[in-house]
């Protein structure tokens, strides 16, 4: 992986931050974005630009052409077998919702209860939580290990007959554990539990194969693996995507209705995408897709775990680094600093990391039930991704270890 070439390719790189070149080290919250993406978004604006599945018109069948070659390219990135299991979403938000809400009403029953993780971001808690308010819909927790990873010991132990359903996420997105989603799946569907996996972290970073896995759902973002904004996709297979009736209802999705209520569907996907769409970012989500195949999975992973491995060598002898999630092998790194016996506020460091031109993310990352269990308020996290370099991770260093209670 020629990390240089591909630096060229990210237009922003240039920028300066405090008059320092940019070190962006918050690719967990999202990435930035190569020419081929931005070339294909305006592509869409400069000679495209009429609605999908709308026009009888050259120009619209062009539109519609590129936007379903879209859904072929997301399928095959995460190997679904039908293109109907590919709907395109806002995100991963969005997409988690609308699973949420349509097994709630349509599949769960009173008391039924949904399995869950105190790790896990606030977008696979929350819908969870009130799409079952109405039901009487009891979500409950895996007990975590001593290091914040779910384990398939700790999922059996805390399913029973109410568990209908297990959501969690592939790869946690403040420590950066991956979860054993295949044997989960396995243990699950022997009890006839449906799997949801929020895929946000891991499939910008590693190969999915959704048919392995074997989970019934799996929704993931584009803006994380270098795509556009307000784009997703969210996977279910094609028994669930044929019988579920969606969220949202309007032009496209219907085959045809009456006055009276009466309502005929298409058939899946174009049923889940009600109006019109961001074409704009699933040809530009295709692009990214495209770009990253190219790259490889495994040179991805690879990369980010070398610099994973990398900044925790240089930190070890630094007493005043605290990381907690040393073993996890991803881009991820979650890390606290004490200075003179204190451990500074997580925001203050990144402040101070910011004014030397690096951006990493503070706070609780949006997973508000882990702090209880990491025993601290917020961390800072640095997530690497392809374009970043070991002179970051110096960077990065360095400004840690000038990170005191004077300056932060
Ligand atoms: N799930 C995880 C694990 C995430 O890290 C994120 C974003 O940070 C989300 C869900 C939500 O993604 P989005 O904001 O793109 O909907």
């Amino acid at each position: 992986m020629d990390v240089n070439k591909i630096r060229e390719d990210f237009p922003i790189l240039s920028r300066k931050m405090n008059d320092k070149p940019l070190v962006y080290l918050d690719n967990g919250a999202t990435t930035l974005k190569p020419q081929c993406v931005i070339d294909a978004v305006c592509n869409y604006y400069t000679y495209l630009g009429a609605n999908a599945h709308r026009g009888d018109y050259q120009m619209s069948a062009q539109v519609d052409e590129a936007f379903e070659n879209a859904r072929i390219t997301a399928q095959k990135f995460i190997n679904a077998k039908y293109k109907e299991e590919i709907a395109f979403t806002s995100g991963s938000t969005m997409g988690l919702n609308e699973i949420a809400i349509m097994l709630t009403q349509q599949v769960l029953k009173s008391n039924d209860v949904v399995l869950t993780c105190e790790s896990e971001h606030a977008s696979n808690i929350l819908p969870w939580q009130q799409a079952g308010i109405a039901k009487n819909i009891q979500v409950e927790y895996i007990e975590l290990d001593h290091e914040g990873k779910v384990t398939i010991e700790a999922v059996q132990n805390a399913i029973h007959d109410g568990v209908k359903i297990i959501t969690l996420a592939h790869v946690s997105n403040v420590l950066g554990f991956e979860a054993p989603i295949e044997e989960i799946c396995k243990l699950a569907h022997e009890k006839g539990i449906i799997v949801v996996v929020d895929g946000a972290q891991s499939t910008p970073h590693i190969d999915i194969d959704v048919q392995k896995l074997d989970c019934d759902f799996f929704v993931f973002s584009a803006h994380k693996l270098c795509g556009p904004t307000g784009v997703g996709v969210m996977y279910g297979k094609k028994k669930w995507m044929d019988m579920l009736e969606p969220v949202f209802f309007g032009g496209e999705s219907n085959a045809r209705f009456n006055k009276c209520g009466d309502l005929i569907l298409k058939e899946s996907p174009l049923k889940f995408e009600s109006g019109t769409q961001p074409i704009e970012g699933v040809i530009g989500m295709a692009a990214a897709m495209d770009y990253l195949q190219k790259i490889g999975k495994d040179n991805i992973h690879a990369h980010e775990v070398m610099l994973k491995e990398y900044f925790l060598e240089q930190v070890k002898d630094l007493d005043k680094v605290i990381i907690y999630n040393a073993n996890a092998k991803s881009g991820i790194c979650t890390f606290n600093i004490m200075d003179k016996g204190k451990m500074l506020f997580a925001q203050d460091v990144a402040g101070y990391l910011d004014s030397l031109g690096i951006a990493v993310r503070s706070g609780q990352h949006c997973a508000k039930l882990l702090p209880d269990i990491l025993h601290t308020p917020g961390t800072c996290r640095a997530s690497f991704y392809i374009y970043n370099t070991k002179e970051d991770v110096d960077k990065l260093v360095e400004g840690l270890k000038n990170a005191t209670i004077e300056n932060c």
